[in-house]
């Protein structure tokens, strides 16, 4: 846009958007962009954007079940660089991701506006974990302890929930979607009319453990039979597709998943009127029958017209969908921008 264009759709004075023009190019973040093509008399406008070489963000992905990732990413939510450490032993978790954050501060060639953290387990709105048994955290301030340790900007979220962040930033989703992310565990994160759900007690999405159905199942790790996790997580599916000999007995595993799936959301669906359900994890597990399951299941268990329209699909933002979330989060902390 112009500066004109700016004062008009924003209300503002020419003089005011040209002072404030003035002190974003000197802070890096506005750029100019040379001239829009002459459209009639007058001198030709110059056009200001986003100075997207300005400034690089730094995400990490603490989801995952054998490695951390973590990336230097463009305000577009583009990787340009890329990082993987295996897991540490839990007493070395915060200076693994120390290290990790501090390598890629130093690969970014920018000022790092700020630094996303994607980490499994409950998240309070202040980057506390307020649990994560995986890691041995319960009320552990690790938004702070990265801060201090980095001294740059840190926002710490749930992964699932700077997930389902991604897919409605740089992805299709629509307002009221519903993510599910399917790995070691399973969670979700949800959002109500473009908003994220938190809950009353940032546990909103925290679905892993809602035992679906009253006819037993597998056992779970967190003791109980028939937890959603049980029946979903990559290594539950994978033990089970193991064992089954053929494609008729693999498919009839996933279709299982996918109806246990179908059976869990349901009444979420009926509630919130979510309008498509988003996948995330290893589509080879997630995408076909078990996808189609669930979208059978849903449709026999909620009231037609209203619900039976909800979608269920895989991802558009593949296995880098938590780091580019975690790029979201430092956008609208750091700059306001959603
Ligand atoms: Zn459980």
């Amino acid at each position: 846009m112009s500066r004109a264009d700016l004062s008009r759709e924003t209300g503002l004075t020419r003089v005011t958007i040209s002072d404030l023009i003035a002190e974003l190019i000197a802070d890096g973040f506005v750029a100019e962009m040379g001239v829009r093509e002459a459209s009639g008399p007058g001198k030709p406008a110059i056009l200001v954007d986003l100075d997207r070489a300005g400034h690089r963000i730094v995400g990490l992905d603490l989801s995952g079940s054998d490695s951390f990732i973590g990336a230097v990413l463009t305000l577009d939510g583009d990787i340009v660089v890329r990082r993987e450490v295996a897991l540490p032993e839990a007493d070395d978790v915060v200076s693994t991701v120390v290290d990790l954050a501090r390598t890629l501060v130093g690969e970014s060639h920018a000022p790092v506006l700020g630094i996303g953290v994607g980490s499994p387990g409950v998240v309070d709105d202040r980057g506390v974990v307020v649990t994560a048994p995986n890691f041995g955290w319960a009320g552990f301030d690790l938004e702070g302890a990265l801060r201090g340790a980095l001294e740059l900007p840190v926002l710490v979220a749930n992964d699932a929930n700077a997930a389902v962040l991604a897919e409605y930033t740089f992805g299709s989703a629509a307002d009221d979607v519903l993510l599910v992310k399917v790995g070691r565990g399973v969670g979700s994160g949800l959002l109500a009319s473009g908003q994220p759900m938190r809950g009353s007690r940032f546990a909103a999405g925290e679905i892993g453990h809602v035992t679906v159905g009253t006819d037993g199942g597998p056992r779970c790790a967190c003791g109980k039979v028939g937890c959603l996790e049980a029946w979903l997580s990559v290594p539950s599916l994978t033990a089970r597709l193991a064992e089954a000999s053929g494609a008729a007995a693999r498919e009839s595993v996933l279709r299982d998943a996918g109806e246990r799936l179908g059976i869990a959301l349901a009444p979420v669906v009926g509630a919130l009127d979510v309008s498509e359900i988003v996948l995330s994890g290893p589509p080879d597990l997630l995408g076909g029958a078990l996808a189609d399951q669930t979208v059978a299941t849903l449709r026999a268990r909620t009231l037609a017209p209203s619900h039976d329209g909800v979608r269920v699909r895989m991802t558009d933002q593949g296995q880098d969908i938590v780091l580019r979330g975690a790029a979201v989060m430092v956008l609208s902390g750091q700059l306001g921008v959603s």
